[in-house]
């Protein structure tokens, strides 16, 4: 996961252009639903799904896989649910261990944040599994008290929301709270809210699970080898190889490339720790090629 770098105001005018007069409607639909508390939700929310499919580079937001550039293979994903919000049991583990405990009803659910439902601020761009499969109402927060009649998520704060929003400078920077060892995702933080952050979303999205999610393991091994390969043709390659693989670090380390978080990890790693980074990088190769560790 990576901070998808933009100005709030820069993405309000790039979804005025790309479909004027949506956000005109969005706040008069805001205002019916505040006005009538038993008016439905409607979708307004596909016109302008592709802001946000090209501002991510095709990627889903939560595990950075690169998701086919067809509307059908994306969801608008609602980051707090519009309806409602269901309980999120904690694993045992990281109750007890981690002392991660979540406010919210202990059983069924309750109200969701229907006056952000056309808030662009609460949108991003997810995979099926990522939105459907695994986040779907559920948006566990540490704050007591829940603010679902809220229209500005700027000033929810005192939620004290789990889960990490990574949109614009809104939230923590994803890369401030989680980092890679290998292909491995893990709270950068070693204690505080932010180390309990990085473990909910992880968990949630299940980004540590090489059985669930083996896609996401497989093609960030195979990228952490072509990084490598391009380390390695700039440090000892002649001249036009050095611009290969100058070229290649580029592309694998910027937001255009998948896993680009895990990526710049390694190359962290490769500049801190060679003989570590070469070991990972075969370790890498072996789970490409063979598809197991
Ligand atoms: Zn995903």
């Amino acid at each position: 996961m990576i901070r998808i770098d933009i100005d709030r105001n820069d993405l309000e005018q790039q979804i005025e252009t790309h479909k004027p007069g949506w956000l005109t409607d969005a706040q008069t639909k805001t205002d019916e639903l505040e006005a009538d508390t038993t008016l439905k939700v409607t979708s307004i929310w596909s016109p302008i799904k592709q802001v946000f499919t090209d501002l991510q580079f095709s990627k889903c937001v939560f595990c950075e896989k690169e998701i086919e550039d067809q509307p059908i293979e994306q969801d608008v994903e609602h980051f707090r649910p519009k309806n409602n919000v269901k309980r999120w049991k904690v694993p045992n583990w990281m109750e007890n261990t981690e002392g991660v405990h979540v406010s919210q009803p202990n059983s069924g659910s309750e109200d969701g944040y229907r006056l952000l439902a056309y808030k662009f601020l609460n949108y991003a761009a997810a995979c099926k599994t990522c939105n459907s499969t695994r986040k779907r109402d559920y948006f566990p927060i540490a704050g007591t008290t829940r603010k679902n009649n809220s229209k500005n998520p700027a000033t929810m704060k005192s939620e004290k929301a789990y889960l990490i929003y990574p949109i614009s400078d809104l939230d923590d920077d994803p890369e401030d709270l989680i980092e890679f060892f290998g292909l491995s995702p893990q709270a950068k933080k070693k204690s505080g809210f932010g180390r309990k952050r990085a473990l909910v979303t992880i968990e949630m999205f299940q980004l540590d699970d090489d059985d669930e999610r083996a896609y996401l393991f497989k093609r960030r091994a195979m990228l952490i080898y072509l990084l490598f390969t391009a380390l390695e043709k700039v440090n000892n390659g002649n001249t036009q190889q050095q611009a290969e693989g100058q070229a290649g670090v580029d592309f694998l380390t910027s937001s255009k490339c998948e896993h680009t978080n895990c990526l710049r990890c390694f190359k962290k790693l490769y500049d801190t720790d060679f003989p570590k980074a070469e070991i990972v990088s075969q370790e890498a190769f072996k789970l490409w090629t063979t598809g197991s560790p």
